[in-house]
């Protein structure tokens, strides 16, 4: 056995490492008998220099093993899946597609996280309805997903111990975005709930994490090939988060466009064509439809009957939370003052720095700036203007919901600039479901 110094040094000089070696390393992390400082060297070299598809797969098992297994006692034969996004602005489709797959025989225990870098988090969502708990035990987690269908919880102390600590790290020793370390993290927690399936939203453009179409699909590929080696039945599409998905961007404010969605209020296209897509991927792994035309009818029949709100309603009341809030969605948290952002050029909207809109409801409020950060759920955007939208002078790129006059401005200013707006109206949209991977 090396020391940690020479498992380092083997990284630092373009070496791959032994499943022996990972192991070593992620255990004694886990313990706390391997300091901070020394995992922290390994994962800056491992951005460095990478690692072979076995190390990831090493890493990724080292991690699933740092805590428990899901076992799912009861309900045998269920099919029980999950779905993973990357992360994008507006991306509240997870609320959406737990209780819609849930009403079509699926099984979904989701564990998600919180807001990271400019992105929202699913927990920061769901904590905006009164009372809701995303903290479950373990237990707890598996009781709900078998009464209710469908569960969303943070990750416990007992599922991948070893990514809570080095995700940690890696947030503040600049080594969250290495393609090896980002495959681990997720599929280590994916690959603990013990779900028969998973579905993986892998995003691209300037509101996600991979900036380009070929780093997002080298992240896909690799997520698909581990959860495949592991077993599992995975499937990833590739979604444009060029520009925020659906009418809402907030944390109480895209509760709010779910509810509106599932009780048929109101429905964006973009946020039902990612979310229908992932909950079909779903229902067609789990054998509850032959093919995609079916799948698709048996959602949308789920969504007109009304089940979908009324499952939504179940796990929020199991969670804790306020059920009647799907019925009086004036009960979410609102803010004291909302405007709209008025352009102040006319023309078509040709770009927007989406990662920018995230950060401009961070500086609002709604996000974290440091982990120890309060969130306020009730600010945010609505109604933003998409890429081929005209506008007029004066005519709002999006409506401002905010508490305090100051971090108003400087938010109003950040989506000024996120903003390109050119008088030609010629533009060539990418597809919004970029590509499938398999
Ligand atoms: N999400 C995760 O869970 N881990 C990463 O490393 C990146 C995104």
């Amino acid at each position: 056995m090396l020391l940690p110094a020479q498992v380092i040094q083997k990284k630092r000089d373009g070496k791959a490492l032994t499943e022996e070696d990972i192991q070593f390393f992620i255990d004694g992390f886990t313990r706390g008998k391997l300091p901070d400082y020394q995992m922290a060297a390994l994962a800056m070299a491992i951005c460095f220099q990478g690692m072979t598809f076995d190390e990831t797969m090493w890493l990724t098992r080292a991690m699933v093993h740092s805590g428990k297994v899901v076992e799912w006692r009861h309900r045998p034969g269920l099919y029980r899946a999950d779905k993973h996004s990357t992360g994008g602005i507006g991306d509240k489709v997870s609320l959406i597609l737990a209780p819609w797959v849930a009403c079509c025989g699926v099984s979904v225990p989701m564990i998600s996280g919180r807001g990271l870098g400019p992105t929202g988090g699913t927990l920061d969502k769901l904590e905006s309805i009164p009372g809701f708990h995303t903290n479950l035990s373990l237990d707890e987690f598996v009781r709900i997903t078998d009464e209710v269908g469908c569960a969303i919880t943070g990750q416990t102390a007992e599922i991948a111990p070893a990514d809570k600590k080095l995700y940690a790290l890696r947030d503040v020793t600049a080594t969250v975005s290495c393609l090896p370390l980002i495959v681990a993290s997720i599929m280590s927690k994916k690959l603990a709930e013990n779900v028969d399936g998973l579905v993986l939203d892998v995003k691209w453009g300037s509101g996600a994490f991979m900036r380009s179409q070929e780093a997002s699909l080298e992240l896909a590929r690799a997520l698909v090939e581990v959860g495949k080696r592991f077993g599992k039945n995975v499937r990833a599409l590739q979604t444009d988060m060029n520009q925020p998905l659906g009418r809402q961007i907030g944390n109480a404010l895209e509760v709010r466009e779910c509810i509106e969605f599932m009780s048929g209020q109101a429905r964006a296209d973009d946020l039902m064509e990612v979310t229908a897509a992932l909950s079909a991927e779903m229902l067609l792994m789990a054998g509850e439809a032959k093919n995609v035309a079916d799948a698709r009818e048996l959602l949308q029949k789920k969504l007109e009957y009304g089940e979908v709100l009324e499952k939504f309603a179940a796990m929020i009341a199991a969670q804790g939370g306020d059920a009647g809030i799907v019925q009086r969605v004036d009960g979410l948290p609102v803010a004291k003052q909302k405007r709209a952002i008025a352009a102040k050029t006319a023309g078509y909207v040709h770009a927007i720095e989406c990662g920018q809109i995230g950060y401009a409801v961070i500086a609002l409020g709604g996000g974290r700036r440091l982990v120890s950060d309060r969130v306020d759920c009730a600010v945010g955007f609505e109604q933003p203007k998409k890429i081929g939208d005209r506008i007029e002078v004066g005519e709002p790129l999006m409506i401002m919901h905010y508490n305090d006059e100051a971090s108003g401005r400087e938010a109003e200013r950040m989506v000024r600039e996120a903003y390109t707006i050119a008088s030609d109206p010629a533009l060539n949209r990418p597809r919004l479901i970029t590509r499938r991977i398999e």
